[in-house]
């Protein structure tokens, strides 16, 4: 597995940069238009990440790490191991700390954490049922 010696906390364009300056054998491109509505996808052969122009800067930023994901694990393109991708990104993402400060800030309004973590609604979905839930049963 390549390490991913990056704060993928940080925003998508300081996490773009941070991917440069550490050299990592990784290729980022942002794409006008990906087939089946995909927001990104990660081809092993060419160590090409492509990102979705039109997406959100959050999204973006979400996109960005699950595509890393796949990569750090030289999946061969993304759709193999998707539970376990989505699952590692929530966890990259979110800090259980900051998660458990905005549950109850917010009352669990799912819309409000991701605003206030500044990640999709899907990975907050994804990091309750995937790590949370997990973790608290
Ligand atoms: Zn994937």
């Amino acid at each position: 597995m390549r390490p991913l010696p990056l704060n993928l906390r940080d925003t998508y364009g300081h996490v773009r940069m941070a991917i440069y300056s550490a050299g990592l054998d990784v290729e980022i491109r942002s794409a006008d238009h990906l087939p089946n509505g995909m927001m990104g996808c990660y081809s092993e052969r060419t160590r090409t990440i492509l990102i979705d122009r039109r997406l959100p800067y959050v999204a973006k930023r979400c996109t960005l790490v699950h595509e890393l994901v796949h990569w750090s694990h030289g999946d061969d393109r993304c759709g193999l191991h998707e539970m376990r991708t989505r699952a590692e990104t929530a966890r990259l993402l979110i800090s259980p700390t900051e998660y458990a400060l905005a549950e109850r800030m917010y009352d669990g309004n799912v819309w409000r954490i991701a605003d206030e973590l500044e990640v999709t609604s899907g990975i907050i979905n994804d990091y309750r049922t995937l790590l949370h839930d997990r973790v608290a049963a």
